[in-house]
């Protein structure tokens, strides 16, 4: 044997996934692209997304969850929790006791909130004050066109759906900053520090009312406010209203195989999830599509992948089949659908370049994430590994094995620890995305679509 021979023989050779797509594939590819743009530029928070799965699911037969429900194999349910996260399952031809195949994803992505008390005016400016939500790099949300997101619960208990910025004649909104003439000072502070927290405050208008008064630009502006939506100030005390990037997904690069859009962190697994799980009939095993709430804040409260709604959901459709829900955990398998870091030549030192995902090698399996010593990951055994890699290799998914950058550079968790913990045997996965939780991230065409074909592989695995 020469040493070409053996080399071939022995050694991982892995390559760009784009040269191992034919044209048919490559079409499918460009159809499944359009089809997600078309998601993240309608679903910006997650109760967008939420609400644009339940419709979908419904068009397709979909069932809502109610407490003690008969279920069948081949019965498609979904449990919608309080309009901010959502769980779907198809029900397999196997029992409960053998398992389910899960994928589970996050549908919340890092913004800009609003202060329960925002409004304000200064010099005569009317502005909102906001509370960032996950982790963000301050500066990179000044000067970007934002769009407000979001829902205003009413004295009455009537609910009121705000959006603005999105339509091309809506006005958008914007954070300044500081002219760079007079930014001597802020120009040596460290990146962290060059823009705080107290200062992402949302302009909103400069025209104050005519006639006597104070505050007569705040005025104006809630007056705006009433017109359309019927808000009086009070109503911000009972309110989820969110500053989020303005503006579409769109294709990027000259060669258009990225998207840009805002949120592919995590509603790029998601979508995977769901266009995976909308295309299967009758399973095996019963397939379950989870989008959580609350991962960016540590997967917490109600609707976050800690909270107990994934038992009231599982647990009925164990009920009904007689079947213990520890037995059904112990014996399923979840894919926690995460995003990665692709490697980014521009920062090379915060990566390790033989175990990182790299952009169109396809879905970034990742043994375990967490930071430091492995510090809060769900380290997945040799045995899961294995089933991921035969899955996925059966099924002639484009898949490539990586890590979260270089030890001791920092690191981050995603709900796999909160699935393993319920004993499910978990193994995280997910696309690689340059300049994640920016107002704008990228990822390649052909690793989200190498994710819905990873997602269907699970569910049938
Ligand atoms: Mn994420
Ligand atoms: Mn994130």
């Amino acid at each position: 044997m020469t040493n070409e021979e053996l080399k071939d023989a022995l050694l991982m050779a892995p390559k760009n996934g784009c040269t191992r797509l034919d044209e048919a594939q490559k079409a499918e590819m460009e159809a499944y692209a359009k089809r997600y743009m078309d998601f993240m530029t309608a679903c910006k928070t997650e109760r967008e997304a939420t609400a644009w799965a339940v419709r979908k699911a419904e068009g397709l037969g979909f069932k809502p969850f109610t407490p003690g429900m008969d279920v069948h194999p081949g019965d498609k349910i979904y449990y919608n929790n309080r309009d901010k996260a959502i769980a779907l399952a198809v029900i397999g031809t196997e029992p409960l006791s053998r398992g389910a195949n899960i994928c589970a994803a996050h549908v919340d992505s890092p913004r800009l909130d609003l202060k329960p008390n925002p409004l304000y005016e200064d010099s005569e400016i009317a502005y909102f004050k906001t509370h960032y939500y996950g982790g963000i790099k301050k500066y990179q949300w000044t000067v970007t066109p934002l769009a407000i997101h979001g829902v205003v619960c009413r004295k009455d208990g009537s609910m009121v759906t705000v959006t603005i910025g999105e339509d091309p004649s809506d006005p958008i909104l914007m954070v300044s900053d500081l002219l760079v003439h007079l930014a001597a000072d802020q120009m040596q502070k460290p990146l962290a520090k060059g823009i705080e927290g107290e200062q992402l405050n949302v302009i909103l208008g400069t025209e104050p009312l005519t006639g006597e008064g104070s505050d007569l630009v705040k005025l104006n502006i809630m007056r705006l406010l009433n017109e359309k939506y019927g808000l009086v100030e009070a109503d911000f005390q009972s309110a989820e209203l969110t500053m989020v990037p303005a503006g579409p997904a769109r294709e990027a690069g000259l060669d258009r195989s990225l998207i840009s859009a805002y949120g592919h962190d995590d509603r790029v697994c998601a979508y995977a999830e769901l266009e995976a799980l909308f295309a299967l009939e009758s399973p095996a095993k019963t397939a379950v599509c989870i989008l959580a709430d609350k991962e960016e804040i540590g997967s917490v409260g109600i609707s976050g992948m800690q909270s107990h709604y994934f038992e009231h959901f599982m647990g009925t459709l164990c009920d009904a089949q007689g079947v213990k829900l520890e037995d059904c955990f112990a014996a399923s398998f979840c894919l926690s659908a995460d995003v990665s870091n692709a490697f980014d030549p521009n920062f090379p030192e915060t990566c390790e370049r033989r175990n990182n995902s790299f952009l169109n090698y396809g879905i970034s399996i990742c043994k375990y994430t967490g930071s430091r010593g492995k510090g809060g990951c769900s380290d997945a055994s040799a045995e899961a590994m294995g089933h991921v890699r035969s899955t996925l290799d059966g099924a002639g998914v484009i898949w490539q094995l990586a890590t979260l950058g270089k030890v001791d550079q920092g690191g981050g968790g995603t709900v796999a620890a909160y699935m393993a913990n319920r004993n499910i045997v978990t193994v995280d996965a997910g696309v690689p995305v340059l300049s994640m939780h920016a107002p704008l991230e990228l990822v390649s065409k052909l690793d989200c679509y190498e994710t819905m074909l990873a997602c269907k592989a699970i569910y049938l695995a």
